[in-house]
Order: structure tokens, then C-alpha cells, then sequence
């Protein structure tokens, strides 16, 4: 049996029996998972230039790591990768910095790139620390003090600012006692995988997702849409498997019920809603849609961390007599933000509706781009009064059809109208386009295994955008349909 590790006890937080299920079996990473491990080595490498003096630990085995580590604790210089053991746990540190005579600062390394997001995680930032404080104190180390170490939202490579901001956190850190680490532990050494039920803690990614999730049907309680209050968890585990069984007294919002009686009786439509959709278009109508991609350490010298920067756009233009297709794609590595907008320009001109699904993701990207471009600003604020927001039909539950399974995205509402939806396409969805776009011109932001696991290429891409801006052609007909046929 090996040590119970900071990353067993982070999964153990969000279900024992996956923790357990991991001990043996890893889940191969996904695209997704891969591109962010990568982009967290990156992030790795450049915290540890910050401090040129600091040596690091080997990572051959743990054994080795540990032992190495108490010889090296007494150079007295920063150190990465410090490895210590306590009655079987096991923490590694990303950075360790000697502080007066016998002390040392303890620097845990996010690639996340703000407050904001900084919030979002801040639980799991701080039991992430905790349990190195956890070991380090069994090991007797003084520590004088815990900090995150984050990128700066603000750096750019052509500017003076740092890459990194470090937030000192010793006073937020939940302090776990020894039973309430040894209760995981428990857990993790158990002789067979405990039992716990399925639930909103579920990820696809999960070793186990297949065998928990065996024969829940389509149209189950979890597909409750917006279910904050984890209603879907509390009617599965008093036996309700679906939808369709939730009685009529449940609490449940408006668009919850919409859900429950689309799952007995099908198609829910608000007829009037969608007629004043309708009616609010202006030809020529211009479908648009971007294609974007966001790296931690910037491409560009001008982009920030994690920028959004648009490489494709695909524009359907509907004159009312006939519909004409037109892209955009960057072909080389070059910054494609100026060529992007300014073709961009020429084809939306000054009138019509703009049809967008999700029009904060284009209205941001655009945003962006007027700031870069001022010459632009103009015309993007123009834009403010022709964009059409086809998400909102959706998302307020004007149309809604069980196979969306609780989602509005394009993904789930284009096979409602056309089966064929995006299953015969070699990329899939956005993030996958954008690993693509990376594998061609900037593959050194992706690295080697990722980037030569990645068969599709520039047709692909190609097909793909005009795909999501065709889906959304197909859904304005066929809303058309409904209400006037
Ligand atoms: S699928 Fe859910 S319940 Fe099953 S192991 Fe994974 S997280 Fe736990």
C-alpha cells in the first residue's frame, strides 16, 4: 500500500469511493485534463525561475523524495517539490523558502489567473495547502507562512508587470485535525470500495462514472436544470429515478416544471415568446459565430494570460432570398486579431440582425478586440443594438424538447431539429477546435503528446464553425416552421 497523498485527499472530499477506485485504476485525462496539466507544468516552470537559487528535490520515487528532501533542508535554500511523510500521508510542496534561522514560507502554485477564480476554488486551494500543513507540522518543520501563488490577470509579455501575485492565506486555512484527516484515511485503506451513492459530485472523468451510472435512463432527476439545491440528489435518493416521477406537489422552479411536463407529454413550446423572437429580426440576418483559444502563458506579446483570442469566424448571411456562406481562419502563427475584426467588418456592414448563440461570449471577445483596435470601437459599439441572442429562446425555456436532457446549449438544441447534430464532424465542440488551431500553428503551448494525439486539422476547423453557425440557420427554420406551417 502506498501513502495517502494531498491529490487522494482532495478526490476524497469530493466522493471516498472514487478516491478509493483511483487507488488502483487512474482514468485516462481527457483532452481537456491533458491541456491543463500541461499548461500547469508551464506554469510550474516559470514559478520556479522566480527563484534562480532553489534546487529541486528529485522525483524518482517518494522514498527517495523524502530522504533527499531532509538533506537538502539543511542548505537552506528555497526548494521545489519538498517531500514529507507523517503516519502514512504524504505532501509534496511546490515551493519551500527559508525564512529567518530555522522557519520557511510555503508557496503553493495555482495557474489560475485572478481573485475571481481564485474565489471559486478558494475551498479547495485552501485544504490543498491544509494538508501540507497537516504533514509538515507531524514532521516538526516551522513554517511562517502559507501563500498562493497565482498569475497576474494583467501580464502581458511586452509589459513591465509580474507574471506571478502571491497571497499570503495562513489565516483562512481550515486547520483539519488529525481524526478529521484520519477519517479519509479510514476510507482509503478500507479493504473494499465504500458505497456512495451517485450524485451532483459526479464527473464524467470519474474511473467509476461508468458502472455508478449504469442503468439511469435518459430523462432522470439530474437533468433538472439550475439545481442548486441539489433537488435531483434528494428525489433519487428517496426512489424517484425520473423526471417523469416527480410528483406534482415537489417544489421545483418554473423551468424545472417545464422539464416534468415536457418529460410526460413532450415538446414544450411558449408559442408567444417565440413569435416576438421572430418578429424582432431584421434582414439581412448574419449568423456568427467565433472560434477562440486561451492559453496560460500568453502567444502573443500583447495578449494577457488566458486571454480569449479569436483565430475563426464562420458568418451565414440570410438576404432573405438566398443564404451565403463566409469564414475566416487564421493560417499561420502569426496574431490573428487584426485580420480577424477587420474582415470581420466588412462582411456584418452597418445593418441587419447579428444572430449569436450566447452573445456574451461574442460581445466580450469583441470588446476585447475594440480595446487592442481602438479604430474599431465604433463599429463594435454599434453592434450593441443588432445583436440577437438565440440562447434566450432556450435558455428561458420557450422551446424546450426532453433530448435537450436540461441543457439550452447549441450542442443539445441543434439535434432537435436536425439528428444528424455534430456526431459526423471530426471536431466536436469548441474546446477541442481550439487544441486543433493550437496543434497547427502554436503547438508549442500544448505539448508534444497532446498535440500528436490530435488527428484532425485546418478542414476540420473549417467544417466545424460553419457547422455551429448552419445549426443555428437550421433552428431559426425550424422555429419558423412550428408557428407558421
Ligand atoms: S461516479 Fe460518482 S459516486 Fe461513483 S465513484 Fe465517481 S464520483 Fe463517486
Amino acid at each position: 500500500m502506498g501513502y495517502f497523498t494531498k491529490s487522494d485527499f482532495l478526490t476524497g472530499n469530493k466522493c471516498v469511493k472514487r478516491m478509493w477506485e483511483e487507488k488502483t485504476v487512474s482514468g485516462s485525462p481527457t483532452y481537456s485534463g491533458q491541456f491543463r496539466i500541461y499548461q500547469g507544468k508551464l506554469i510550474t516552470d516559470e514559478s520556479r525561475k522566480q527563484f534562480p537559487e532553489g534546487v529541486l528535490v528529485p522525483l524518482f520515487s517518494v522514498d527517495e523524495n523524502i530522504k533527499e528532501t531532509q538533506q537538502l533542508l539543511k542548505k537552506r535554500v528555497p526548494l521545489f517539490e519538498a517531500g514529507f511523510q507523517y503516519k502514512g500521508f504524504y505532501a509534496r510542496c511546490d515551493i519551500l523558502v527559508p525564512h529567518g534561522e530555522n522557519s520557511w514560507d510555503l508557496i503553493e502554485v495555482k495557474s489560475s489567473k485572478n481573485i475571481k477564480q481564485y474565489e471559486k476554488y478558494k475551498q479547495k486551494y485552501l485544504d490543498d495547502i491544509d494538508f501540507q500543513r497537516f504533514v509538515l507540522e507531524g514532521n516538526g518543520i516551522p513554517i511562517n507562512s502559507y501563500s498562493l501563488m497565482y498569475l497576474n490577470k494583467d501580464y502581458t509579455p511586452e509589459r513591465e508587470e509580474p507574471l506571478f501575485l502571491i497571497e499570503e492565506v495562513s489565516d483562512y486555512l481550515p486547520l483539519y485535525s488529525e481524526p478529521e484527516m484520519k477519517k479519509f484515511y479510514d476510507f482509503f485503506m478500507m479493504a473494499s470500495s465504500p458505497d456512495v451513492p451517485i450524485g451532483k459530485h459526479c464527473e464524467k472523468e470519474c474511473v467509476s462514472y461508468e458502472s455508478c451510472w449504469k442503468g439511469i435512463p435518459d430523462g432522470n432527476v439530474f437533468e433538472l436544470y439550475w439545481d442548486s439545491k441539489r433537488r435531483s440528489e434528494q428525489f433519487y435518493n428517496s426512489g424517484i429515478v425520473l423526471l417523469s416521477d416527480i410528483p406534482d406537489e415537489a417544489k421545483l422552479s418554473a423551468k424545472q416544471c417545464i422539464q416534468v411536463k415536457a418529460a410526460r407529454e413532450g415538446l414544450q413550446l411558449d408559442i408567444d415568446n417565440i413569435q416576438e423572437f421572430l418578429n424582432g429580426l431584421t434582414y439581412p440576418l448574419y449568423y456568427m459565430d467565433f472560434e477562440t483559444f486561451s492559453t496560460a502563458i500568453p502567444v502573443f506579446d500583447t495578449t494577457k494570460v488566458y486571454q480569449k483570442v479569436p483565430f475563426q469566424w464562420s458568418v451565414h448571411v440570410d438576404r432573405g432570398d438566398q443564404i451565403e456562406h463566409m469564414e475566416f481562419l487564421e493560417q499561420s502563427t502569426n496574431d490573428p486579431r487584426y485580420s480577424f475584426i477587420s474582415k470581420l467588418r466588412r462582411v456584418l456592414g452597418d445593418k441587419g440582425s447579428v444572430i449569436v448563440y450566447n452573445a456574451k461570449f461574442e460581445r466580450g471577445v469583441l470588446k476585447e478586440l475594440a480595446e487592442a483596435f481602438p479604430e474599431f470601437s465604433d463599429w463594435v459599439e454599434s453592434l450593441e443594438e443588432r445583436y440577437v441572442d438565440l440562447l434566450d429562446v432556450f435558455r428561458g425555456f420557450s422551446f424546450y424538447h426532453p433530448a435537450q436532457r436540461g441543457s439550452a446549449s447549441l450542442k443539445y438544441v441543434y439535434p432537435v431539429f436536425d439528428q444528424s447534430g455534430y456526431s459526423e464532424l471530426g471536431i466536436q465542440e469548441g474546446e477541442f477546435a481550439s487544441f486543433t488551431y493550437l496543434k497547427e500553428f502554436h503547438p508549442e503551448s500544448l505539448g508534444e503528446k497532446l498535440a500528436s494525439s490530435i488527428d484532425v486539422g485546418v478542414p476540420d476547423l473549417l467544417e466545424y464553425c460553419k457547422k455551429d453557425t448552419e445549426a443555428m440557420v437550421v433552428i431559426i427554420e425550424g422555429l419558423r416552421k412550428l408557428l407558421y406551417d
